[in-house]
């Protein structure tokens, strides 16, 4: 009878603790430090060879956090030349910007995963919102890339986002969360651990309008839990999910302190080194 009023007791009080760390957002923190804190910069079509060197060459050499990891997305014709560069101890890592959905044939001018991993480099951003535009991928499409990424050990950085016209009408959680049913949450468990997420309003990127801290905090926490519906919380804790869309040296520090926002996928502002190297240290 003594034993089981004390288990009773114990068992209350990490309840308690359990409920006063959801209060005061401690715990909310907790799971955050958890996971991988993330600068990724998408260069896009942009940056000829020798801006490219030398952009990729200034970041390198500037002070940053070490507990961020920076990634940088190049065009692929940049990616061998910039291994040497980024392999030299400087806590940085390359992206491909895509990759085919087959593994190898007759597709002129694809570059297949195999190709991009053969050259040892680890990332690959799957389904921006650009190429699902002009490109026509599709969600089926997406998860072929993803598969064939984990086949090679590389992990995709899985772009998703609503456009403007939903986020007016409402729908945006609906949206983004039937992306997600397509292809992301088809992957097993162990490939699901090993992907880092992007959520990207349309309607943010490039245009110099960014989400608010709340409105990137209110979807990055829906796309969290649609994770840990279908794998479990630990696993959602455990998964990096990045903003994109006008991130910028002066915006960073608040999105970046949100709960569920565990750094940003950056394009326009990754195009300056100084800029750039300000948004990995606002974290
Ligand atoms: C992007 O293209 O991934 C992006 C977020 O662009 P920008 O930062 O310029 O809005």
């Amino acid at each position: 009878m003594q034993i089981f009023i004390v288990m009773q007791i114990f068992i209350g009080c990490q309840s308690l603790l359990f409920y006063s760390f959801k209060e005061n957002g401690t715990f909310a923190k907790k799971n955050q430090e958890m996971r991988q804190k993330i600068a990724a910069g998408n260069w896009k079509m942009n940056k000829n060879y020798n801006d490219a060197m030398e952009l990729a060459q200034l970041i390198t050499e500037a002070p940053r956090s070490e507990d961020v990891l920076t990634i940088l997305a190049v065009p692929s014709l940049y990616l061998a030349p910039l291994q040497e560069l980024t392999h030299s101890g400087a806590n940085i890592d390359l992206a491909a910007q895509n990759c085919h959905h087959e593994s190898s044939g007759a597709y002129t001018g694809e570059i297949s995963v195999s190709m991009i991993e053969s050259i040892g480099i680890q990332y690959c951003i799957v389904g921006h919102s650009e190429r699902r535009e002009y490109n026509g991928e599709t969600e089926e499409m997406l998860l072929k890339k993803m598969l064939l990424l984990h086949e090679s050990h590389m992990k995709p950085i899985y772009c998703c986002g609503e456009p403007l016209a939903i986020r007016k009408a409402g729908t945006h959680k609906e949206y983004v969360l039937a992306q997600l049913q397509g292809s992301l949450l088809k992957l097993t468990e162990e490939q699901i651990k090993r992907t880092i997420v992007a959520y990207e309003p349309i309607w943010a990127i490039g245009t110099g309008e960014t989400a608010s801290s709340e409105q990137a905090q209110e979807m990055h926490a829906a796309i969290r839990a649609s994770i840990a519906s279908v794998y479990g919380q630990e696993v959602a804790d455990g998964i990096s999910i990045l903003y994109g869309g006008s991130v910028k040296s002066s915006n960073a520090a608040e999105l970046f302190g949100q709960a569920d926002v565990d750094g940003g996928l950056v394009g326009g502002s990754s195009l300056q080194a100084d800029e750039f190297v300000k948004i990995i240290n606002a974290f």
